[in-house]
């Protein structure tokens, strides 16, 4: 063993006797009150911070979660627990975590659900979702961004006809969103959009998987859906995983460096993809001011769903006919 060289200051020895809350060897539970916990606990609150700061708002209206699963599920029952008769209004294209909420509520009687059809562009109509609204309406749920064809759905426009009807009728309507596939390329501070709820997820910002972000604007009665600690400000039970909301943070801030330049970029891809698509096919199915090039080719009619103008620019959705969509997928992935 080395000679200890009397100029050096002493090392401190730490024994880590916490290993019922949290094996060292991973990280500690930030849950505990002694120094490597709290050393934890400060990097889960920075990672907080960070987040609040992006969306414009408070820490404590940050909640981590295990995904955008949870996230929406935490955001519509936890709303709905409040209310004796809720009445829900949704879009019939948001992702399965929050239409099979909904269809979980009203088969259990628990909620009426809404269900309102976007128009034939793949973008709802925030007319058609005040006509929607009930006196005993808790909760409006459109997702920001869609999954499948990419539409935008206009938020603050929703929110502001949602505002309108909470103050002629002296209510409150609460407004969710799902804004998963919204947070690489779209603004998301909640103010902007006018929003008392909003989902996100790591996965789709180049972060990790199984984590995930529930914004909760001060105020908005929710209340816990799983039940253990008081983890979360009361609304999330669990240990903490402080890895995984240390990097969704960090992902976050480096999507807001670049969302504006890839905006550009990967719109410029995207449009020369239909453009070169043109060449080879034709389009129907779109609204003749939105239809690309007619040039009749050798790939039939294809059919660009949802709006060209109001889509992310990640997203090419189409339809070829006479070929199923898998046997496609095939047969693309066997081309170099
Ligand atoms: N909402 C949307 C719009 C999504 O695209 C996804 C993921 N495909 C989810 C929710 C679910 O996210 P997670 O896998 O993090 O639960």
């Amino acid at each position: 063993m080395p000679k200890s060289n009397k100029n050096q200051p002493k090392r401190r020895k730490v024994v880590y006797l916490d290993y019922a809350s949290g094996a060292l060897s991973a990280e500690a539970n930030p849950g505990g009150i002694h120094e490597i916990s709290m050393k934890e606990k400060n990097k889960l609150e920075n990672a907080r911070t960070t987040i609040a700061r992006i969306l414009g708002a408070h820490s404590y209206e940050t909640i981590f979660t295990s995904g955008a699963t949870e996230a929406n599920n935490l955001a519509i029952f936890g709303l709905i627990n409040n209310f004796k008769k809720p009445h829900i209004v949704t879009t019939n294209i948001e992702h399965a975590s929050v239409l099979e909420v909904c269809r979980h509520l009203e088969e259990t009687k628990q909620a009426e659900v809404t269900c309102v059809e976007v128009e034939g562009n793949g973008i709802v109509d925030p007319k058609k979702i005040k006509k929607a609204l009930r006196k005993n309406t808790a909760l409006v749920s459109v997702m920001y961004a869609n999954n499948e064809i990419g539409t935008i759905q206009p938020i603050s426009e929703i929110a502001k006809e949602i505002r309108h009807f909470n103050k002629i009728n002296s209510v409150k309507v609460f407004f969710h969103t799902d804004a998963t596939q919204a947070i690489n390329y779209l603004p998301i501070r909640v103010e902007k959009l006018g929003i008392d709820l909003m989902s996100m997820n790591g996965a789709k910002i180049y972060g990790p998987k199984g984590v995930g972000i529930l914004y909760v604007k001060k105020n908005t009665p929710i209340k816990k859906i799983m039940f253990g600690g008081n983890q979360e400000f009361g609304l999330r039970p669990g240990t903490e995983n402080v890895v995984l909301s240390v990097s969704i943070a960090k992902a976050l801030q480096e999507v807001e460096k670049i969302k504006n330049k890839e905006f550009t970029r990967l719109t410029k891809l995207r449009d020369y993809f239909f453009e070169q698509l043109a060449q080879i096919s034709f389009f129907s199915g779109f609204p003749a001011t939105q239809r690309q090039s007619l040039k009749k080719g050798n790939l039939g009619e294809l059919t660009i769903n949802g709006d060209l103008k109001n889509r992310l620019p990640n997203n090419i959705n189409i339809t070829v006919p006479n070929i199923p969509s898998d046997l496609l997928v095939i047969e693309l992935s066997a081309r170099e």
